[in-house]
Formats: C-alpha cells, structure tokens, sequence
C-alpha cells in the first residue's frame, strides 16, 4: 500500500520536469525499483493511472526497471550481485558490503513532447 504515496511523488516529479521543459505532456517514465527497495512494480504499476489522471502525465507510458542488488568488495573494489547465503566477491573471494545499489526508488528518465 505504501506504493500509493510513492507513485504520488514519482507523478510529480515527472510533471515537474516536463514543466520546466515547457511541454505539453510527459510520453514515457522510466523508473528504477531496487530489489530491496520495497517497492513492488506491479503496484506502482496499478496506482499509476489514478494517480497521474488530471496531470501531465496522464497517458504516459510506464517503463520500470528492475535493479538487483549489489554488493562492493572490500578487498578488490569489484561489483557484484548478491547471492543467497554469502557475501564472498566471485573474483576474489574477499567479503562484500553493502551498496545503494538495489534500495532505489528513482526517477531515471522523463520523456516529453
Ligand atoms: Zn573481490
């Protein structure tokens, strides 16, 4: 449910961009939901039309995008995907910490006309 809000403020966003661009209408979102985010797409998904009905964005296509999580080696620095029941980087086999990769709820891109 907490999906609502969240699609609230991405409609805004987007309407806010597309007003600072001077267009009529926003075409096409594309949202990155992490993994860990909490965020279900299916949700925003559902939410989206009622929330963006009356603005800008009213008829806009809704692109998600779904980014896994990952995890930055301690030892060599490399990215990688977080695997179930081990934080052990695959190319060194140093340990893994955690990264923002895969905990976001972002607007990537606003297309308008
Ligand atoms: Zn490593």
């Amino acid at each position: 449910m907490h999906e609502y809000p969240a699609t609230k403020r991405i409609v805004d966003i987007a309407e806010g961009r597309a007003r600072e661009a001077g267009a009529r209408r926003v075409v096409r979102i594309l949202l990155d939901i992490g993994d860990a985010s909490g965020y279900v797409g299916d949700s925003v998904r559902m939410y989206f039309d009622a929330c963006a009905a009356g603005t800008l964005c009213e008829g806009a296509e809704l692109e998600i995008r779904r980014i896994r999580v990952k995890m930055r080696c301690r030892a060599c620095g490399a990215l990688f995907e977080r695997r179930p029941l081990t934080f052990e980087c695959p190319a060194c086999g140093g340990e893994g910490a955690p990264t923002a990769i895969g905990r976001e709820l972002d607007v990537a891109a606003v297309d308008v006309e």
